[in-house]
């Protein structure tokens, strides 16, 4: 029996895996594709229910956990480790610990495709921001046999950003609501990526059901999501299913064609 491929998303919240890629991990572990998630916060700081009785932080993260962990069983993810750094502050953690400890779960789960947002966070988010650096530094220190020696080196195939297109983040925010952060005094709003920089498309239509079926287990975020209710089918299958991501580097293919698979080059 061949070797499985692998992905692994790295990103930085409770409900990213789901909302910013749930079809395509569905998809691919539908598809026999290993499949892993590394979580660098709990997301304690983020929304609880409509925030009336909020308890503790570190419960608001205990219950974030527990929903990230039943949204990756709804995805088929076959191991989540949530790196636990402070939510909201994960641009302040200790750069050379954090990539350490990616680089021991590179090396260990060894993906042949890594996931991740892009250098504009999706809306800016200084955490989003940050992971994708960490996740970038750590795997060139992975393939590095210099770095950690008693480690046995890893090296990633081929790396990706998320990437949405405008007509995806119109739907998105209409859903939603307008996506934005503040950071230092100044507003981030989404930036939809040109058609032409997202060089991938991953047709996850068919799986919908199974990554609504994920957001759904976060629900202290749901609540005020009002807007999904009405979402037609058809939007469904879109938002969930049609997704969009940049192909940084690839050491197994190139070219201009747009890709329909993230693993092209590996088959
Ligand atoms: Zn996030």
């Amino acid at each position: 029996m061949p070797d499985p491929l692998r992905l692994l998303a790295v990103l930085a919240h409770p409900d990213d895996e789901s909302l910013g890629l749930g079809g395509t991990l569905a998809r691919y572990a539908d598809e026999g594709v290993d499949t892993f998630l590394i979580t660098a916060t709990r997301g304690e700081r983020g929304r609880y229910f409509h925030n009336r009785d909020r308890p503790s932080d570190d419960e608001v993260g205990r219950v974030r956990e527990e929903e990230l962990r039943a949204a990756a069983r709804e995805l088929g993810i076959l191991n989540v480790t949530v790196l636990g750094y402070a939510d909201g502050e994960l641009d302040a953690a200790p750069t050379e610990q954090v990539v350490g400890r990616v680089v021991t779960l590179l090396r260990e789960l060894r993906p042949h495709v890594v996931v991740s947002f892009g250098f504009d966070g999706a809306y800016g988010h200084p955490d989003h921001i940050a992971v994708s650096q960490l996740t970038t530094s750590a795997i060139v220190a992975s393939a590095d046999p210099t770095y950690r020696p008693a480690e046995q080196a890893h090296r990633v195939a081929k790396l990706y950003h998320l990437g949405w297109p405008r007509r995806i983040w119109d739907l998105y925010q209409h859903v939603f609501k307008r996506m934005v952060s503040v950071v230092d005094g100044e507003e981030r709003a989404v930036n939809p990526w040109p058609e032409w920089t997202l060089t991938t498309r991953i047709d996850a239509r068919r799986h919908w059901r199974t990554a609504w079926a994920a957001i759904q287990r976060h629900e202290t975020q749901l609540a005020m999501y009002q807007g999904l209710d009405q979402l037609t089918e058809q939007q469904h299958a879109i938002l969930w299913g049609d997704q969009h991501f940049c192909r940084v580097f690839s050491t197994v293919n190139s070219g201009r064609s747009r890709e329909t698979d993230l693993f092209e080059g590996l088959r």
